[in-house]
């Protein structure tokens, strides 16, 4: 039997593991943390194959300025003397074109479709698991001309990818959203999203991973790598070694420093973002971005969760109140009908999205070694595509055609 030894285990991690043992791998998770609290527990959970444009988009970096002078913006970066820092804002800056959203729709899209139909087959060959899933698409809200002009224009590139997008009037948007009394200027409704509850579908990962032999070993951070020729063989952790066939590095924002000990280049920030859940009441339908606010906003039965901010940051513990207030905000805007009390810094969540510059994934080997795989720099849509990302590592395991094309998501683009 092959053995894979996966480094971290948040929603990457754990959807490898769900694909390799499917395939009857013998697999080993590490994780520096217990599991509890990566960026994949407290997020939003939307699945959307909507977003098929990167971030790393012409635009965001005149807004990205304009909002880096506001406290209680949703996008910052710490200004500090940091070499990796300016080389992944210099990255990011040249890829923020045209030509590099038009290059990466197809890719993004392929990978998000094919996630939203994993996650399909895993809600049908798990019925009885409650994992909070339901479609009930999402909604793209604005109350500017700016913001609606700018939606209408991407659900129109949206529908010449073949995707879902309605474009709505503030009526319309009251039709599915009735009990929050809407105060917009309009939204654009796309179908084909849906949600989940992701403290739900790690809890259940882990669960069925255990119970399928998959071993955990938590608290043991890897250090370093032990080399033989072209290959890694073992990985180095402060509880010991751990040897497999393969390796797959899935340490979300921790990537690029686990990479280095592979001596392969991988550009890699945290985006850090806050979550909080408040009482449903009156009812919030469906999930939500706030577009000006850039708030995501996902129902999960008597609770709402709001969450957003992009933080360019290593600081993972940190609260900043004064983001969290632009989120809270922002809520009583759109929805003229809700209120919630601020929540207590106990309340808030945070976590660290791994964000490559150029707004795409790492997938696949490293050409570097001949045992080394990566999956992470899912930035915002680590849940939408965790599940594509686990298949895909297995295919190119299995030696099998990928699903989608994957030559847009190499390791090594930056080496
Ligand atoms: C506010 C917010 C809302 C979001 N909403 C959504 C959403 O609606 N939909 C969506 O698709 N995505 C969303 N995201 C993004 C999503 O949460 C992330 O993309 C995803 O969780 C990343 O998963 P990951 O497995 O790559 O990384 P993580 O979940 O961070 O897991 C990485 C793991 O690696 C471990 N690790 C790191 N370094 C080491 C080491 N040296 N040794 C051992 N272990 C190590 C860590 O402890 C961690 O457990 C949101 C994020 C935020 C912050």
């Amino acid at each position: 039997m092959r053995s894979v030894v996966i480094v971290g285990g948040g929603i990457i991690g754990l959807f490898t593991a769900y694909y390799l043992s499917e395939e009857g791998f013998e697999v080993t998770i590490l994780d520096k943390g217990d599991l509890s609290n990566s960026c994949s527990i407290g997020n939003a959970g939307m699945i959307v194959p909507s977003h098929i444009v990167p971030l790393a988009s012409p635009g965001i970096i005149t807004k990205g300025l304009k909002w880096m002078f506001s406290s209680t913006s949703p996008f910052y970066i710490h200004p500090r003397l940091d070499l990796r820092l300016a080389q992944w804002c210099l990255l990011f800056y040249k890829a923020a074109t045209k030509k590099h959203v038009a290059y990466s729709i197809p890719y993004l899209k392929n990978l998000s479709l094919l996630s939203k139909c994993l996650y399909m087959q895993l809600a049908e060959q798990h019925a009885s698991v409650d994992l909070g899933l339901e479609e009930k698409g999402l909604l793209m809200l604005y109350k500017s001309e700016e913001a609606g002009h700018e939606e209408v224009e991407f659900a129109h590139l949206a529908r010449q990818h073949g995707l879902e997008a309605e474009v709505l009037s503030p009526e319309g948007v009251r039709k599915l959203e009735p009990y929050a009394d809407m105060d917009v200027l309009g939204g654009v409704f796309f179908p084909g999203d849906a949600h989940l509850n992701p403290a739900k579908l790690n809890a259940f990962l882990v669960q069925h991973l255990k119970s399928k032999g998959v071993k955990f070993v938590t608290n043991a951070k890897v250090l370093d790598f032990a080399f033989s020729g072209r290959a890694v063989k073992a990985v180095v952790t402060d509880k010991g070694d751990y040897a497999g066939d393969y390796v797959v590095v899935a340490a979300g924002s921790w990537s690029g420093e686990v990479a280095r000990k592979l001596k392969i280049s991988m550009p890699m920030l945290g985006g850090k973002g806050y979550s909080f859940l408040a009482d449903n009441t009156p009812a919030i339908q469906r999930p939500a971005i706030l577009t000006e606010a850039r708030v995501a906003v996902t129902p999960f039965g008597n609770k709402v969760r709001f969450g957003g901010t992009m933080e360019i940051t290593d600081d993972s513990d940190s609260i900043n109140l004064n983001r969290v207030k632009g989120i809270h905000d922002s809520i009583s805007k759109y929805y003229g009908g809700f209120s919630c009390d601020f929540p207590e810094k106990k309340e808030v969540w945070s976590g660290l999205r791994p964000c490559s510059p150029d707004g795409l994934p790492y997938i696949g080997f490293t050409e570097r070694w001949s045992n080394v795989l990566f999956g992470t720099g899912h930035s915002m849509m680590g849940i939408s595509l965790a599940p594509a990302t686990g298949k895909l590592l297995t295919e190119v395991l299995m030696n099998r055609k990928a699903s989608v094309l994957m030559d847009a998501f190499s390791p090594d683009r930056y080496n």
